[in-house]
């Protein structure tokens, strides 16, 4: 692995700026960065003041805990009505609003909610406490997928009985496909998510090329990352050849991960639908455990139903989610929601566009009297 320096070299962002520069020329491009911490390193790297006007980026919705409905924190809320139930979640799902509590209110009104910073922890947890029944909130896209599967199989392995998983992971390539049918957002290419590509490789996004004939470039997450990749995006879409392009090279290759995606395969299948925060039901956009590990199912040992809850008056987190508005547009930014006074699971999370705007530019914007 190559020094971190390296990506962040400024003469090398300077000339690769230029590069971009040269290569818009007075044409436009809209180009949506899926991943949320890709926004981050946009805002916190301040890259729009290097591109030209002529670079739009988008903000999309690969931000693993604002994709989350709101009924799904309530759905977890339930379990701890249970007083022999512990339920675990990692840190930012902790604090993502549900439509009474987060799991962080939930736990200071005296339920047993406990943060662990991986599933092996929530079923170290149960190992420790046989007389309770753990069960471990799982999010997020193939990047953190492949633990939960993991963690079932040892679960397994180890005959652990009191230890189950609230399984709402989701994949990576449904809402894209959701986004180029849907929302009118007039895109002349992806920016493609690093980590959740480490797992899934960068074939995953060949349907974007084939079916919609617009490129996608598999991008790191330093400045020089991204400035080559905005660059290479340009000369995808000026040669009227679109492909699927890999500028992360040192961490994603083509075929993927192959043992996670085998741990994947072995302990989940597809839901036929499931509901996403601003996208509404996707088909076959979500993981469920298959009935062979079913007493590792909380769904399934707990009887859980399905709740749907509005999100909170006000927000816009729906569409700044799919891009059809920016962080800046609610009027909720930065007076009721703040980081400390998240509204919104994309004011919460390390990845969410609304804490990044907030972070990087509303906040510069208050001291400087903008
Ligand atoms: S500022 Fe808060 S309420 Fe508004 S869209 Fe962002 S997270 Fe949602």
């Amino acid at each position: 692995m190559k020094m971190v320096d390296e990506f962040r070299d400024p003469e090398r962002i300077v000339a690769l700026s230029k590069a971009v520069h040269a290569a818009v020329g007075d044409r436009r491009f809209r180009f949506m960065e899926i991943c949320g911490g890709h926004t981050h390193a946009i805002y916190r790297f301040g890259l729009p003041e290097m591109l030209p006007e002529g670079i739009e980026l988008i903000h999309g919705p690969g931000c693993p805990v604002c994709v989350l409905p709101v009924g799904k924190v309530d759905e977890a809320l339930t379990l701890t009505e249970d007083p022999d139930v512990i339920l675990t979640a990692f840190g930012d799902v902790m604090r993502v609003p549900g439509s009474k509590a987060s799991p962080l209110e939930a736990k200071a009104q005296g339920k047993d909610v406990r943060m662990v910073y991986s599933p092996l922890d929530a079923l170290k947890l149960a190992i420790e406490n046989p007389a309770k029944q753990v069960v471990f909130f799982a999010i997020g896209f193939e990047t953190t997928a492949p633990s939960t599967a993991l963690t079932i199989l040892r679960a397994a392995q180890l005959g652990v009985r009191n230890f189950s998983v609230f399984c709402n992971h989701v994949t990576i390539g449904p809402p894209i496909r959701s986004i180029l049918e849907t929302a009118d957002l007039d895109l002349d290419g992806f920016i493609g998510p690093g980590h959740v590509s480490a797992i899934v490789g960068t074939k995953a996004y060949d349907f974007v090329v084939e079916e919609y004939s617009k490129p996608v470039v598999v991008s790191g997450f330093e400045p020089v990352d991204l400035m080559e990749s905005i660059l290479m995006l340009v000369e995808l879409v000026k040669s009227g050849k679109p492909a699927v392009e890999n500028q992360y090279v040192r961490a994603v290759k083509r075929e993927g991960n192959a043992a996670a995606l085998a741990a994947m395969a072995d302990v989940f299948e597809e839901r036929e639908s499931f509901e996403w925060r601003g996208l509404g039901f996707i088909s076959e956009s979500a993981l469920r455990i298959r009935a062979k590990y079913a007493e590792f199912d909380a769904e399934a040992r707990f009887s859980m139903t399905t709740i749907r809850s509005p999100e909170p008056a006000g927000a816009i987190c729906g569409e700044v989610l799919v891009g059809a508005k920016r962080p800046e547009e609610c009027p909720l930014m930065g007076t009721q929601c703040t980081p400390e006074t998240p509204v919104g699971a994309l004011m919460v999370s390390s990845e969410g566009a609304c804490s990044a705007y907030y972070t990087y530019v509303h906040r510069a914007l208050g001291v400087m009297g903008g």
